[in-house]
């Protein structure tokens, strides 16, 4: 249970003189000390988050106008996010050292407006994986269950956010690595437009579907992050110039949506019986309170997986072929010569499941292959992104299980990879798309377990999306 609820309950005590931010920074570290056992943090920058509280509550009674927005934000960043001057290492040994020349622009506008980072957090090797459990530093738990997974790649953010140890975090979403996990511990975890915050200062992982995304605890804390970090940014230029909207205080969503659900979806054989049942119940609810919800059909379900995984590994055997010893973090010392720098350093820096997908990735692109599972996994990644433009055309969100099942036990899949890759079924149509979805956290399974809702909208709809989420409750 959080002890803050949201940031503008903190920013009212902060106001009314009855908390300091050094009491907030206190209360987190505090947390962290007493959180060890779930493996969340891979560096916490006590000193520096300590320093930061105390200017801040210097400029509180000093020169409160010039307060940034996010003041008394405390949030934590994956360990994929550049921090000018800390370490970053994708979760993996190639990077052993390596500290960010300079910070993601996200990162940054949190920052710039008087946020508070107080570490940086676990995630899956260069966030390939779905349980935590492909980093270096060893798997993150569950803090309902620590003998299970937190979900992943962004295992550390949600598992931050979930033991109260930070405010909010700042992860990132691939194929699902905010949504997944969000899920798995009962937070909100949102992933925008592709486009809509920079990835400059994103370790790449996929790049046409590599975005940044939020863990909180309620969405008006998204909002208002949303509303800092988003925008055009010269640095990269896959932004989109559109103005950001005030999400935080806008509100004109329609009273009555049109909400479709994907018949091939909500009755996949790979869904946990549970979760189908609540989610069907909550689809009454929502017809009950006047919502128009309807099914549609969608006969692609069982492509989107395989064209996710075809077109990611592609673009990651691509990007890692940076980390080879010369440039950045890990150098193998038993090299004799050039060639043995590049192989050793790989083949000692990179983890199985890293390999696994650089090895599958250039297999794709290879020259007898290309056109067969390349250029075709393009085509049908056009014809998703084609079957939910139409579909949006007649509905304002889609509906459906951020996953199938709710969290399994640590080393429960190690040896079964396209086990997992299979449960990413839900959360890689948004990113195959480049649409914003959100996993909200509406019930608990039968074991106990948090399961997640999610909901999906058309490019840049995020303003209705998180309106629409805070009108069911979130
Ligand atoms: N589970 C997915 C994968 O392993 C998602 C990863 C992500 O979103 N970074 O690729």
């Amino acid at each position: 249970m959080a002890r803050y609820k949201s940031l503008a309950d903190i920013q009212i005590q902060l106001k009314a003189g009855t908390l300091t931010c050094v009491q907030v920074v206190n209360y987190y570290l505090n947390q962290i000390q007493n959180n060890t056992s779930l493996n969340a943090y891979v560096e916490v920058f006590e000193a520096e988050a300590l320093q930061k509280a105390h200017t801040l509550d210097e400029k509180l009674e000093n020169n409160p106008e010039s307060l940034g927005r996010l003041f008394g934000m405390v949030a934590s960043i994956k360990d994929v996010l550049c921090y000018k001057d800390h370490q970053v290492t994708a979760g993996s040994k190639i990077l052993e050292g390596f500290t960010s020349l300079f910070s993601a622009t996200a990162v940054d506008r949190l920052v710039q407006e008087d946020a508070i980072i107080i570490g940086r957090v676990n995630c899956d090797e260069f966030a390939m994986g779905s349980s935590n459990e492909t980093s270096v530093y060893g798997a993150t738990k569950n803090a309902i269950d620590e003998t299970k997974v937190p979900g992943g790649s962004s295992g550390g953010s949600a598992v931050s956010v979930q033991a109260d140890t930070c405010l909010l975090s700042l992860g990132t979403d691939t194929g699902g690595s905010v949504r997944q996990p969000a899920a798995f511990c009962g937070l909100v975890g949102f992933k925008p437009t592709y486009g809509r915050i920079s990835r400059h200062g994103l370790l790449a992982y996929a790049s046409s579907f590599d975005q940044i995304g939020i863990f909180a605890n309620t969405i008006e804390d998204v909002a208002i992050t949303l509303e800092v970090i988003a925008g055009h940014d010269e640095y990269d230029a896959t932004v989109s110039k559109k103005t950001v909207p005030s999400y935080s205080t806008a509100k004109n969503l329609p009273q009555k949506t049109r909400i479709a659900y994907i018949n091939s979806a909500i009755h996949h054989p790979s869904l946990d019986d549970d979760i189908q049942a609540q989610t069907l119940n909550f689809i009454n609810r929502l017809q009950q309170d006047g919502h128009t919800v309807e099914a549609v059909d969608f006969d692609l379900i069982d492509y989107l997986v395989p064209t996710y995984y075809v077109l990611t590994t592609a673009e990651a055997s691509s990007n890692l072929a940076r980390y080879d010893g010369i440039r950045y973090g890990y150098r193998s010392q038993s090299a004799g010569n050039l060639l043995e720098t590049y192989t050793k350093t790989r083949t000692e820096g990179f983890g199985i499941e890293v390999k696994r997908r650089i090895m599958l990735g250039t297999f794709v692109l290879s020259a007898g292959y290309y056109d067969a599972y390349y250029s075709k996994a393009q085509q049908v990644r056009r014809l998703v992104k084609d079957r939910f433009k139409a579909i949006f055309e007649n509905y304002d969100f889609i509906i459906m299980p951020t996953t199938p099942t709710p969290a399994y036990n640590l080393g429960e899949h190690l040896d079964d990879p396209v086990a997992v890759y299979l449960a990413d079924i839900y959360t890689v149509s948004a990113n195959l798309a480049g649409m914003p979805a959100i996993s909200l956290p509406f019930g608990t399974h039968s074991s106990g377990l948090p399961i997640g809702l999610q909901l999906m909208a058309d490019s840049f709809k995020e303003e209705e999306l998180l309106q629409f989420s805070a009108s069911l409750g979130f």
